[in-house]
């Protein structure tokens, strides 16, 4: 056990002091990775030591730098090391973390994890909540406890009546929002169907008078409204303080995804765009986010706990209850599960309040040098400005008469040549109908060197690319 478990320690070390010098994309081709990995099932097996020193070796060049400074793909963080030792040690003690019985201080870690969050997210002290496997998870459970509590107001027991003739749900949302969302409509058969969706402005939030102007389409319905903290292309937010009451007036529940966006309320400097967010009735983000702790790691809250015990409690005949601490099976899509508050419990410890906020503003500040940087250069156009962590560019092609399609065929080929030379990963996205460059800062990692390192290497890309 001793040995495996130093390899593991000694070849993370290797792997995160090298990621500097590593491409931020893989290199390796899938039959690479299958020829290395795709090892003979021995018989016999293998010691543990071997095993864990060959994985290491054997996924040479398929991993992304995603660990590191020069990863603006997707959204996605890096890992704190506080957050990385507490999930080895969460491995390492093996922790059923489905109830107090099972794992007491994996118990306890969750409540107060639960209680940090809520302050530091500017939530109601009165939320209750539960530690899922990312933001998809949390919109489940959250929409679950809209479920109950939609249909239980029309005298309809989802849980134990089912969804065979139920009321049906209408959704209003943006046409913003995030696939999660719609995976949850389908996983709870509420059905994606009846979304009924509020154009978004340029700026990406739903208009007002739109919203309202839906929401008395169709009567009086059972209503879930989603809206929006932090879009994964410009980071908008809904006009919460201003939409909500209307939501309000109508009866409806209300969602609000901020996977990312929700971190804002982390830093007093950003807090203001989440006005009004406290008035919903559920809220999903995510911790391998923003919070730079290792995946899986995602969070719901729910305003009304009733609702939320009823959609999701699951209480069995062998385990003893504890009737003064929380057990997570009560609140959990799951029963047996990882620890997963120990590396939310280790990250929020390493930053502390204000080293949260600095992470956060850090990453707006990145965003906004990379998108000025690369903005500056010729042959690229900034089409977003960041006002949080995200920003859009876009490579026009320098000749007259280039249509639409030749920009966009273009800015995909800019965005593959920076993938290609390895020093930063961009992912790609269409926004108002262009292909554009998505600017994505969440890394704990990320510095002034590696802005200034990537505004180069995308110059240099844009020179090898024929226009
Ligand atoms: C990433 C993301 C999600 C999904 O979160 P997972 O943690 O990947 O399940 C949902 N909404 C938004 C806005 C996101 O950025």
């Amino acid at each position: 056990m001793n040995s495996a478990l130093e390899v593991a320690a000694q070849k993370a070390n290797e792997f995160l002091d090298r990621l500097p010098q590593l491409p931020a994309r893989a290199r390796a081709t899938a039959a690479e990775l299958r020829g290395r990995l795709g090892r003979p099932l021995e018989p016999a097996g293998v010691p543990a030591d071997q095993v864990v020193r060959d994985l290491a070796e054997d996924v040479r060049g398929g991993l992304h730098g995603s660990a590191g400074g020069r990863f603006f793909g997707w959204v996605i963080g890096g890992s704190l090391p506080a957050a990385v030792g507490a999930d080895w040690l969460a491995a390492a003690w093996d922790q059923n973390a489905a109830s107090y019985s099972t794992g007491p201080a994996a118990a306890v870690v969750e409540e107060i994890v639960g209680e940090w969050l809520k302050d530091l997210l500017g939530l109601p002290a009165t939320a209750s909540f539960a530690l899922v496997t990312g933001c998809q998870m949390a919109h489940v459970t959250c929409l679950a406890s809209a479920r109950h509590a939609l249909l239980g107001r029309r005298g309809w027991n989802v849980e134990t009546q089912g969804l065979a003739s139920a009321p049906a749900i209408r959704v209003v949302s943006s046409g913003r929002r995030h696939g999660s969302v719609d995976r949850a409509l389908r996983m709870l058969g509420i059905g994606t169907d009846q979304v009924v969706e509020v154009p978004a402005g340029i700026d990406g939030r739903m208009d007002a008078e739109r919203f309202e102007n839906a929401l008395l389409r169709g009567g009086h319905v059972p209503t879930l409204v989603v809206l929006q903290a932090g879009d994964l292309n410009i980071g908008a937010f809904d006009a919460f303080a201003e939409l909500i009451p209307i939501a309000k007036r109508h009866h409806a529940w209300v969602h609000v995804d901020g996977a990312f966006g929700l971190w804002a309320a982390a830093s007093p400097r950003r807090r203001g765009r989440l006005d009004g967010v406290a008035l919903a009735d559920s809220w999903a983000t995510d911790g391998h986010k923003w919070l730079n702790v290792p995946y899986d790691c995602g969070y719901a809250f729910v305003a009304d706990p009733a609702s939320h015990r009823a959609a999701m409690a699951c209480r069995v005949d062998y385990i003893l209850y504890a009737s003064d601490v929380r057990d997570e099976a009560d609140w959990n899509p799951e029963w047996s599960r990882r620890a997963r508050g120990f590396p939310t419990y280790a990250a929020i410890r390493q930053l502390g309040r204000e080293g949260i906020a600095d992470l956060i503003e850090r990453c707006c500040g990145h965003a906004l040098a990379l998108v000025s940087g690369i903005g500056g250069l010729a042959g690229a156009a900034v089409l977003f400005r960041p006002t949080l962590n995200q920003g859009l560019v876009r490579f026009p092609v320098r000749r007259a008469g280039a249509t639409a399609a030749d920009h966009d065929r273009h800015t995909d080929a800019v965005i593959e040549a920076i993938c290609a030379g390895g020093e930063a990963l961009f992912s790609g996205t269409t926004w108002n109908g262009m292909r554009a460059m998505r600017v994505s800062v969440c890394s704990w990692q990320t510095s002034a060197a590696d802005v200034e390192r990537t505004v180069t290497a995308v110059a240099q890309a844009l020179a090898t690319v024929p226009a």
